[in-house]
């Protein structure tokens, strides 16, 4: 098929719920993809920040090519080894005890409200716990996901949702003090908001969580689903708040590629929470996507992709303070590591900005209505920010 008869064959059969680029992606190589017309782009958005090792990594995808050849599949019935490497892993990486692999980041949310949920059911025997989630975050699409992702416009359609579940306001600690009450069992959040405009916690909040979830038996559970696996400049974004979390989920990069989550637990919710019976899952964690999150692991280790990280994400932040300063419809610059944002002015389309920037070679998407967002592959050089801030100049 040609580029146009792929788009209108996928509008013609597939439910539209998506508004896509008008682009067909046919491969990737590094920091860059071509569409199927051989026109080459630079991928600052990593397929929504999955890419962390960018296209074609020639470890990996041997690694995955071998798995191929053993075994794909073996439901949860049985133990494989990709399991053993990828649950050791994840594990040691997160400073907890316990994983449970899915296949999606909203499966991770669920499998973390339950463990709550179990719990704090545990503990009084009670059905009436509350889940302390906050405004302008997401979470996923599927039904317990949605109903603590703080968002009206994803949420109303699908009303009732799932109850028990109370909204603060982000980086404001009354705000989730005033919410907590004896029926409260965890208090959720992402480390840096994502979908809602980039927006890392400030120290002084999440540690003050971290302090009222410790004086009440609170569980709390961090989303890294976005900016876990590196993308900060530290493996998980909260080890730069000198704390852990009770349970963190995690996916997008987690497998670099294939559709991957987890959530991981400590070893007091681990104990009390989800037991034989209580949850399952047919693919998840099975060889395949278990040997890609392995791979994972020992590459970022081989080659040093956290310091990698630390360093370039400068260069690109001092690059965005510079853009932010030269032009007056950037109203402010976040971030930390590799996932930034630039703010606009609320009269300026950030899409026609993404639409001309795909026009010129780069894709890039928004975080929220005004705000650009830059997850690139965590891989990339200077050469890739200067050509990226190049493009961007031209479409502003
Ligand atoms: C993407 C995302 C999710 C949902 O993950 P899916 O794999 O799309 O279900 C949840 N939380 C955060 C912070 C995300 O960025």
């Amino acid at each position: 098929m040609n580029q146009q008869e792929i788009m209108t064959t996928v509008d013609e059969y597939v439910l539209h719920t998506y508004n896509r680029f008008p682009i067909s992606i046919d491969r990737g190589m590094g920091t860059h993809v071509w569409d199927s017309e051989g026109k080459e782009y630079l991928d600052f958005m990593a397929g929504i920040a999955v890419y962390a090792l960018g296209y074609h990594y020639p470890e990996y995808d041997e690694a995955l090519k071998a798995q191929i050849d053993k075994v794909l599949h073996t439901s949860n019935l049985y133990y494989h080894e990709p399991l053993a490497l990828a649950a050791k892993a994840v594990v040691e990486s997160t400073g907890l005890s316990k994983v449970f692999f899915t296949n999606s980041g909203a499966e991770a949310i669920e499998g973390a409200i339950k463990s709550a949920r179990k719990y704090a059911w545990m503990k009084d025997g009670k059905n009436n716990h509350e889940i302390i989630a906050m405004k302008s975050s997401f979470h996923g699409r599927s039904v317990g996901a949605l109903s603590v992702t703080g968002n009206a416009h994803y949420q109303d359609p699908f009303k009732p949702l799932m109850g028990g579940v109370v909204f603060a306001e982000f980086n404001n600690l009354q705000s989730v003090l005033d919410l907590v009450n004896d029926t409260t069992c965890a208090i959720l959040l992402e480390t840096v908001q994502g979908e809602g405009g980039i927006y890392p916690a400030d120290p002084e909040f999440l540690q003050g969580i971290r302090r009222i979830c410790d004086e009440k038996d609170i569980l709390l559970i961090l989303d890294e689903i976005q900016c876990g696996m590196g993308r900060t400049g530290t493996m998980w974004a909260y080890e730069q708040y000198g704390i852990k979390p009770d349970i963190v989920t995690c996916a997008k990069a987690l497998g670099c590629g294939v559709p991957v989550g987890a959530f991981v637990l400590n070893e007091k919710a681990a104990a009390k929470g989800l037991m034989p019976g209580d949850h399952g899952t047919t693919y998840g964690g099975n060889p395949f996507v278990c040997t890609a999150v392995a791979e994972v692991f020992s590459l970022y280790e081989k080659i040093g992709l956290i310091s990698h990280v630390k360093e370039i994400s400068e260069y690109l932040a001092s690059s965005l303070d510079a853009f932010a300063e030269k032009h007056a419809c950037v109203t402010a610059h976040r971030g930390l590591g590799l996932i930034r944002g630039l703010e606009f002015a609320k009269e300026v389309p950030v899409g026609e900005v993404t639409k001309r920037a795909l026009e010129k070679g780069l894709l890039i998407i928004s975080a929220g209505s005004n705000v650009l967002r830059f997850v690139p592959p965590l891989i990339i050089t200077k050469e890739d920010v200067d050509e990226a801030m190049a493009i961007l100049e031209e479409c502003i």
